[in-house]
């Protein structure tokens, strides 16, 4: 679904991403480890056009981002394509980001029906049963404010399956959550990996990468600097940052 090709991106003097090339197929879950500051969360905002990058290609589906311009004034060339790929890669942020003023239910149901004009009944059966789906159905009108970290978090993760995307970015989804709260949103997650969605999660969660991915990547100061099947990567690590990496963390 999504394929990163030689991908490098810079905040003006600093190459944060120096060619980076990873595929997450379709139904597949692919986790992206690395110590803070790698290049994570940026390879993940690349992904969906939220930060623009300088070279290398981002094909969706098998259809490359069109771009106008080459190097620091590379961007988008088609807007329209801008929002069908954002639309099908939904993003899940470490804060939550919902929207306080609405209620939950309003939050689910908010951009199918306000950008993708959905059938607003339809949208709202929809959201309903998403947020069954996550353990939160009875929270559907109260604001975000009276829900822990933890539904709230599942209500971020309803509102991103609400609008049918192809595939999940979730950008350390349980890293705000205290240890008992980030069980209720890793059950979440590995209920969508059972069900073969198609996820590029970055985690800071060992354990949870090691559950959930069919393929784990190990990024270092921008560079892929290892990557495999998860139990080869945690058991069997060949490059010495990664073993220095995982005893510091597991
Ligand atoms: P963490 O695990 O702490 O979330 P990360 O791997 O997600 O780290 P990034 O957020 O991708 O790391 O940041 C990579 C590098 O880019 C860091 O050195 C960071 O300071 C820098 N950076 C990130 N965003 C910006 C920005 N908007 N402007 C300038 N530099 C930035
Ligand atoms: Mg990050």
């Amino acid at each position: 679904v999504i394929e990163i090709r030689g991908l490098h991106k810079a905040y003006g003097a600093l190459q944060v991403l120096r060619g980076v090339s990873l595929t997450a197929p379709r139904g597949h879950v692919v986790s992206l480890i690395g110590s803070s500051g790698s290049g994570k969360s940026t390879l993940l905002r690349c992904c969906n056009l939220l930060e623009d990058s300088q070279q290398g290609d981002i094909l969706f589906e098998g259809e490359a981002v069109r771009w106008r311009g080459a190097g620091m004034e590379r961007v988008p060339a088609d807007r329209a394509q801008v929002t069908r790929l954002r639309t099908n890669l939904s993003m899940v942020f470490q804060q939550f980001n919902l929207w306080s003023h609405l209620t939950i239910l309003q939050n689910v149901m908010e951009a199918p029906v306000q950008v993708l004009r959905r059938n607003p009944a339809e949208v709202e059966a929809r959201a309903r049963a998403l947020l069954a789906k996550v353990g939160i159905g009875d929270k559907a009108d109260a604001w975000p404010a009276q829900l822990s970290g933890g539904q709230q978090q599942r209500a971020a993760i309803a509102r991103a399956l609400c609008m049918e995307p192809k595939a999940l970015l979730l950008d350390e989804p349980t890293s705000a959550l205290d240890p008992e709260l980030q069980q209720e949103v890793v059950k979440v997650i590995k209920d969508l990996a059972a069900e073969h969605r198609t996820m590029l999660l970055v985690t800071h969660d060992m354990r949870l990468a090691a559950d959930v991915s069919d393929h784990v990547v190990f990024l270092h100061q921008g560079l892929i600097e290892e990557e495999g099947p998860p139990a080869r990567l945690f058991g069997a690590p060949r490059s010495d940052r990664l073993r220095q990496f995982l005893s510091a963390t597991m």
